[in-house]
């Protein structure tokens, strides 16, 4: 290959990268990227940089002189707008394109907007660095917050802005925030979490919109109550972007379809992060992994299935690992809670906001949920990572 293009310059894209120079590739390296920042970190744009116990440059996810390693082409600002796997070709916002031998598509995933939201001021999802600096303005100005959606990043806001003395109220129609992930019984017990650090936790409640002239000035809830709000935060998950390969004639559903090794329906195509949804054999199905974990396991398994035309080792069948900081609590995640039969609590108090619960399916630990117990959590996140994969 003498050229290899990778359309997407943050995390999955920089790691790709990284690993295909790891892996001997010498030729011309495109990064293109959408946003004008060079690749950061988003896990902290909920946490510590929204706190504003972190700056922006700490959020680099370069090592110093990297670029020149690297020796990659940085094309930022710059969006993929069509992608012709034949002639492996991207076409740029800009009117250029790029034609390479090799494509790794890596473009993430954008949050979910609220239909309703329109374009009130003072109404925020948060993805981009750009989007964090906005939020954090508006909670330093506001008093009170409401948080529309219980997923991962709405409860780290919920979490962060009470750290900043925000009165704030979270917003969840399920039966509670995390539910999804960790199953109802432990979502119930870091639900419990939030109201003791004085969040207003509102679960099986539904949002029919929001109020405010030129700014929002609240929620309005399906039973018909009204809750003020200075700030809004939309939290409703995020969606694979991947609107520029409609057409491409790429298999496509919930993310670019792939191999369990990366490889896209295209030769010379892979695809890697929260854009992709590699087939998981375990499950029997494709799905995305939108972790942190996920595109950092992933991306040395995607250059080399590009590099060796699609032969590599699969990484599929890892269990997916997840981690939260919310207040001055760590919660990790590993494995499916959906495949469990019984969960049980096997080691300190979820009252004391420190226990490790293990998920079963008959006798087989299947999932394994840590708060504030690292060192015990890594013993079981190793056991489960080195089981035998059962494929069903
Ligand atoms: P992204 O990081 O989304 O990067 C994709 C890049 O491609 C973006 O820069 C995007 O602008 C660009 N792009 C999109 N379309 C185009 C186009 N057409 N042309 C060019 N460029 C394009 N995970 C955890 O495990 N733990 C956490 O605590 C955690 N916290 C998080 C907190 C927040 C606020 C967010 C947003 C995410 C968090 N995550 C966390 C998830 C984690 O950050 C993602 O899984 C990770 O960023 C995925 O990397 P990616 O490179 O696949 O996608």
């Amino acid at each position: 290959m003498n050229t290899i293009c990778v359309v997407g310059a943050s995390l999955a894209g920089l790691l790709t990268a990284r690993a295909l120079r790891a892996q001997g590739y010498r030729g011309r390296l495109v990064l293109v990227g959408d946003e004008r920042h060079r690749p950061y970190d988003r896990p902290p744009l909920s946490k510590d940089f929204l706190r504003g116990d972190l700056a922006e440059a700490d959020l680099a996810l370069e090592s110093e002189g990297e670029g020149e390693e690297l020796d990659a082409e940085w094309r930022l600002g710059v969006a993929a707008v069509a992608l012709d796997p034949g002639e492996r070709r991207v076409e740029l916002s800009d009117g250029t394109s790029v034609r390479a031998d090799g494509i790794v598509i890596a473009t993430g995933a954008t949050a979910r907007r609220l239909p309703a939201a329109g374009h009130l001021a003072g109404v925020h999802t948060l993805r981009t660095l750009d989007d964090a600096r906005s939020l954090r303005a508006d909670l330093e100005a506001g008093r009170r917050l409401v948080v529309i959606g219980g997923g991962f990043v709405g409860a780290e806001v919920a979490a962060t802005a009470r750290d900043l003395g925000l009165d704030v109220t979270l917003v969840e129609s399920g039966p509670a925030p995390l539910a999804r992930v960790v199953g109802v019984p432990m979502a119930e017990a870091l639900a419990a979490l939030h109201e003791r650090r004085g969040v207003r936790l509102l679960s099986g409640t539904v949002v029919s919109g929001l109020t405010g002239e030129d700014r929002v000035d609240g929620v309005r809830l399906a039973d018909g109550t009204h809750l003020p709000a200075d700030v809004v935060v939309v939290g409703i998950g995020a969606v694979p972007a991947i609107g520029w390969l409609r057409g491409s004639g790429l298999d496509l559903g919930d993310g670019v379809l792939c191999d369990e090794a990366g490889g896209t329906s295209a030769p010379g195509i892979v695809a890697v992060g929260d854009c992709a949804a590699w087939f998981d054999p375990v499950q029997g199905r494709h799905h995305r992994i939108e972790h942190w974990t996920g595109a950092r396991q992933r991306a040395s398994v995607a250059a080399a299935t590009l590099l060796s035309g699609g032969t590599a080792r699969a990484e599929a069948r890892r269990p997916t690992y997840i981690w939260s900081d919310q207040f001055d609590v760590k919660i990790q995640f590993i494995g499916h809670a959906a495949d469990a039969d019984t969960v049980s609590v096997e080691e300190g108090d979820p009252a004391e906001h420190s226990f490790l619960a293990v998920y079963r399916q008959g006798d087989r630990p299947v999932a394994v949920l840590g708060v504030n117990q690292v060192r015990l959590f890594t013993r079981w996140r190793r056991q489960l990572e080195t089981a035998p994969v059962q494929v069903g």
